[in-house]
């Protein structure tokens, strides 16, 4: 358990996105004196860009499938704040601040669909906060930290320095710095003596060595991305869905969900990407070759695969076989029928070039879960600190689950 505060407490708390304006809310409620930081003019800067603008807040279903898509040490950190503040709690909070929500079939849950509804979320935080008295204080950049274990002493605002009680971190992450998230909190905390695990690309779009710009916008659906150890090397991950071709590389959900694997396989020097357009075996989608080959003697290669591919990439992708527009399937030599099958059982897109930290839906990294109370997010040392939201080392799957972690984490901050 973390230390036991009493009274009415001075609280302070940095970063005025998800985590943040939770912690400052529920412990304004609970009674303390709490004002919150954020350096940007207007909190929640990245809620309101979060989903497209439409805000996919958090993900239903049952804690324990909601926790299964985390990392197990992950799942195991965030299963106490889940279960103080979990899924329901937040549709719930939200439908009491007059936003309702609706679930769509892949579970992710939204605001009802109406212009701005992700602003509509942060407005209902900003209500509550001024309800329970929170002092919002806005381009408020904090700029350094002071004191060491066992007591933060004070922050250092440029030349003004402030003092409380007890201080709640929830600066955020790394990626997107342009909403306020520049991950300098990582250094000041590593300078505290906390373990951190440096910033590293998660739920980004993957650049690739050899992009096909000509392919810009394209998208490839219903295969699986599969990220292997090399050219033909054994398979390290996978991932079933869509693909968007972008001018550098690939983005859509199958990208940004294999881009934390992907870097660190380039990182250790062998990753390579393929996409599974037909997930059965390549015996079966031969069979399926010769057997159309057979009955359909006028086919022409380029028209089968489009059953699989888009027309934009068919052509090239039947070139690059070895084959041109007027192939007829059933003339197809053995080793070319072969070569094309592999296209669509494992279209090579080549190797991943570095994946940008800063394009990231989320950064991963930060303050390792080893040092904080899964309980309270008090950090391990520190009588006066508490930290919750992204500046943990917790990165979910795209989804509704990161924003879930900042609240139940945020939740449990403020809960003093
Ligand atoms: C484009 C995009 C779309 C996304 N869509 C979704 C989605 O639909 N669903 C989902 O679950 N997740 C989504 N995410 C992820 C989600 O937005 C984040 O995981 C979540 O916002 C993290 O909450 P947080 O409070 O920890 O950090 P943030 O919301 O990033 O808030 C941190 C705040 O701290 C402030 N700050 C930083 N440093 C300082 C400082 N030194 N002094 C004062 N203030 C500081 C920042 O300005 C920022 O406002 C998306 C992310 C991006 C980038």
């Amino acid at each position: 358990m973390g230390p036991v505060y009493p009274g009415v407490m001075r609280v302070i708390v940095v970063g005025g996105g998800a985590a943040g304006m939770v912690a400052a809310w529920r412990a304004a409620s609970k009674g303390h004196r709490v004002t919150l930081l954020e350096a940007n003019g207007r909190l929640g800067v990245k809620l309101r860009i979060s989903g497209g603008g439409k805000c996919n807040v958090t993900h239903a279903g049952p804690l324990k499938e909601v926790l299964a898509c985390f990392s197990p040490e992950q799942a195991r950190f965030l299963r106490p704040a889940m279960h103080r503040f979990g899924n329901d709690e937040v549709v719930e909070w939200l439908r009491r601040e007059g936003v309702e929500t609706y679930i769509r079939d892949n579970g992710r849950v939204f605001p009802l669909d109406r212009p701005g509804s992700a602003a509509a979320v942060v407005a209902a935080f900003e209500s509550v906060m001024a309800r329970a008295g929170v002092e919002v204080r806005t381009g408020a950049r904090v700029t350094g930290l002071e004191g060491r274990s066992p007591k933060l002493t004070g922050l250092r605002l440029g030349e003004e320095r402030l003092v409380a009680d007890l201080f709640i971190l929830a600066t955020g992450g790394a990626s997107f710095p342009e909403t306020g998230t520049r991950g300098e909190m990582l250094a000041w905390l590593r300078e505290l003596g906390l373990p951190m695990r440096p910033w590293f690309p998660a739920l980004a779009p993957i650049p690739l060595a050899r992009p096909r710009p000509a392919w810009e916008g394209v998208a490839w659906r219903d295969g699986e991305l599969q990220l292997l150890a090399g050219r033909g090397g054994k398979r390290l991950a996978r991932f079933k869905g869509d693909l968007v071709f972008t001018k550098v590389g690939i983005s859509g959900p199958a990208a940004l969900e294999l881009s934390q694997a992907a870097e660190s396989a380039r990182m250790s020097g062998l990753a390579h990407l393929v996409y599974a357009h037909d997930l059965r075996p390549f015996e079966a989608v031969e069979a399926e070759a010769l057997a159309d080959a057979r009955a359909q003697p006028h086919l022409s290669v380029v028209r089968w695969i489009q059953r699989w591919i888009p027309e934009r990439c068919a052509e090239t992708l039947a070139r690059e076989a070895g084959l041109g527009e007027g192939h007829r399937l059933k003339d197809l030599p053995k080793e070319a029928r072969r070569a094309l099958v592999t296209a669509l059982v494992a279209s090579d897109l080549g190797a991943p070039s570095a994946v940008p930290l800063t394009k990231g839906e989320v950064a991963a990294g930060g303050l390792k879960l080893e040092a904080v109370d899964p309980h309270t997010m008090a950090v391990g040392g520190f009588e006066n600190l508490r930290v919750c939201g992204e500046l943990l080392d917790v990165d979910g799957p795209v989804g509704g689950y990161n924003l879930q972690a900042a609240f139940s984490t945020g939740f449990v901050a403020g809960d003093l």
